[in-house]
């Protein structure tokens, strides 16, 4: 079995101290993990749609990375065969003007799930401790206080009924520089190729430190980060669907018990 609580921060970490290249977790090959990740895939189709049929939890799934790390990619692979109805993806860019008028999480509140369904973040309220900090968008006095806001209402959520999964997906500077090449030499992906993210690169070292203390002061029990090896990509969809796949089945959801008389039911012609 996939041990997915090797994969869970619990308390400081360091990020070079975790290889983007591991996949000690699986010990299988390739093709095996590949099998494993469609059948963890109609898994996860079933949970969904007895989530929805329940309709009493709400599932929040975070996903956060550097530019290239796989957050679509992710996306694609691991909800592939999962009811559209019933998944939405949030994917939170530059904010507008109108959302700048407000404070930060105004923008995301709006975007949680109510019951019975699942939520995807393509980034999310880290940006605002992430990018928000490296590029000092804000000062550090207002940035340093936002762990604690995220925090509780992350908390505030969980007590209202909403189950967190937080995924960082973790690529090396080197998988990131060919992965942007790759942008660049293929003209089907030129369209992906964004200027902006050399910036971000140059700034990689202060990224990883903004990372390595967001995760730390924001993983907790109820609503814990995990940081996924990401440079391959089997790997990555494996630990992902893992991680979700376990993680809804710990809810222990049952279906919603059937109308009384059913079985006598006579559907009339
Ligand atoms: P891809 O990885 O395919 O390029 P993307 O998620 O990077 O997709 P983009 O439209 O390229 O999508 O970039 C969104 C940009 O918005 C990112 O650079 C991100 O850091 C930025 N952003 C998101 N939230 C905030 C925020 N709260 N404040 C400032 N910038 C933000
Ligand atoms: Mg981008």
């Amino acid at each position: 079995m996939f041990d997915i609580s090797k994969l869970r921060v619990d308390g400081k970490v360091k990020l070079d101290e975790i290889d983007p290249q591991d996949t000690t977790e699986w010990d299988g090959d390739r093709a095996e993990a590949e099998a494993l990740t469609v059948e963890l895939n109609q898994r996860l189709e079933a949970l969904q749609e007895l989530l929805y049929a329940e309709g009493k939890h709400k599932v929040l799934f975070v996903l956060q990375a550097m530019d290239a790390g796989g957050k679509d990619g992710t996306i694609r692979h691991v909800l592939d065969g999962v009811n559209p109805s019933g998944v939405k993806v949030a994917s939170f860019k530059a904010p507008s003007k109108k959302e700048l008028a407000h404070d930060y999480l105004w923008r995301i509140h709006a975007h949680t799930p109510g019951t019975g369904e699942m939520v995807v973040f393509n980034r999310s309220h880290y940006e605002d401790v992430l990018i928000v900090r490296v590029l000092g968008l804000v000062p550090k006095s207002v940035w340093s206080k936002r762990y604690e806001h995220i925090a509780n209402f992350e908390q505030l959520l969980v007590d209202e009924g909403t189950t967190i999964i937080k995924v960082m997906l973790h690529i090396s500077k080197e998988e990131q520089r060919e992965r942007l090449q790759d942008r660049l030499d293929k003209p089907h992906k030129n369209w992906k190729f964004d200027p902006g993210d050399l910036v971000h690169r140059e700034r990689w070292a202060d990224y990883m430190e903004a990372f390595e203390d967001a995760l730390a002061k924001t993983s907790t029990k109820d609503a814990p980060w995990y940081v996924v090896p990401a440079n391959r990509k089997w790997y990555r969809n494996l630990a992902i669907s893992e991680i979700l796949v376990q993680t809804l089945e710990s809810l222990n959801m049952e279906f919603p018990p059937a109308a009384p008389d059913i079985a006598d039911t006579v559907i009339p012609d």
